[in-house]
């Protein structure tokens, strides 16, 4: 177990890093944020920063000998970077195995399948001639999705018919892509759980998403999905969590079907844009998990503190800032990033309801 006043190393300086470390700094902690980005939206919050690339070992094992425990904010960190900071000896959680199943749709749909997690039926592409016969099998339409560094929505073409093929693969900018059938889903949810040290595990109350245009735009909870179906999310992800024997916090986004069926779409071994409401709405935050398990203390069950609505803002969204911050029924989070740009998620605002 970590003593307060241990120092927690971030790999990655956006808001999720930012969040960690205020979370981190409420149990005493110190923050050591690793990222390539100048003045971060978490190095502007945390006790110290590195600024180097992802692939500069002498920085990364500089920073593995100044902290004492490594997680990530998000997954497109070189599994290098991960490796690198093992063999310096940091204590990684969770380990570079996991980001390294997440980085791939093809791995991780592999993966997930294997360890007893349904998923929409796909194909691996690798060049425009593998569409058209992979349509036939998966049946139209298919979204192409690019194998890696896909979020938000980037790197994603329906392909409605053959006809499509070319403009989908040239969409996607001819890199080594999935192709995967269409999921037929009543809703989206997504399971937010945390696996501690010693194995214990915790779940956040299953939570229910709404996307624009690939980008979360709002989570509502309660899911309005029946309590067996979210028990078997659960049970689906503690099994997974055991096999990959991961310490931290790890989402799993899925399609809920109308016969019940749950298919998952994707892992994010970290925590998640669709649990910011916990900071407001249940007893204890993702984030706050999120350290516990990486500090080796023990893990709480958050409970609901009832229902709500958690919206992003995104892009121009933010510059109702003013008028939030009036409504006494808003807890607003702003992210402290210089430039609005559109699609840009620039902070929440969570409601009860
Ligand atoms: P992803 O990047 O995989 O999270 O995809 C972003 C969003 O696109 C998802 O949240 C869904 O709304 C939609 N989407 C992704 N994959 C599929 C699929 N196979 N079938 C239907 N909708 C999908």
């Amino acid at each position: 177990m970590l003593s307060p006043g241990a120092v927690i190393g971030i790999l990655g300086g956006g808001q999720l890093g930012r969040m960690l470390a205020v979370a981190a700094a409420e149990l005493g902690f110190d923050v050591h944020i690793y990222t390539d980005e100048p003045g971060s939206p978490a190095s502007r919050v945390a006790a110290k920063t590195t600024l180097a690339s992802y692939t500069d070992a002498a920085a990364l094992t500089a920073f593995a000998r100044a902290v004492d425990a490594v997680t990530f904010e998000f997954e497109n960190v070189p599994a290098a970077a991960g490796e690198a900071l093992l063999a310096a000896g940091a204590l990684v959680r969770p380990g570079p195995h996991a980001l390294a199943i997440a980085q791939d749709r093809v791995s991780e749909k592999t993966y997930l399948s294997g360890a007893g997690l349904p998923t929409v039926a796909f194909e691996a592409i690798d060049s425009e001639a593998d569409i058209t016969p992979a349509l036939a099998r998966l049946g139209a339409p298919a979204l192409l999705k690019t194998r890696r560094f896909g979020y938000d929505g980037k790197g994603q073409a329906w392909v409605r018919s053959a006809a499509d093929a070319v403009a989908a693969w040239a969409a996607i900018a001819g890199k080594p892509a999935i192709l995967e059938a269409k999921a037929d889903f009543v809703r989206e949810v997504s399971l937010i759980a945390a696996r501690g040290a010693d194995g214990a595990f915790v779940t956040v109350p299953l939570c229910e998403n709404i996307h624009r245009d690939g980008i979360l735009a709002q989570t509502r909870l309660p899911a309005a999905t029946a309590q067996e179906i979210a028990a078997r999310a659960a049970s689906d992800v503690s099994q997974l969590m055991a096999k990959l024997d991961y310490v931290g916090v790890l989402t799993v986004e899925f399609f809920e079907l109308a016969d019940g069926a749950l298919l998952a779409n994707e892992i994010a071994p970290r925590v998640h844009n669709s649990g910011h409401w916990t900071q407001n709405g249940a007893d204890i935050s993702q984030f706050e998990l999120q350290i516990r398990a990486v500090a080796g203390w023990p893990l709480a069950q958050p409970r609901l503190l009832g229902p709500l609505v958690m919206e992003n803002l995104i892009g121009a969204e933010v510059e109702n800032w003013a008028a939030i911050a009036a409504d006494p029924s808003a807890r607003l989070h702003l992210y402290g990033k210089r430039g609005v740009r559109p699609g840009r998620k620039l902070g929440h605002v969570t409601r009860f309801v």
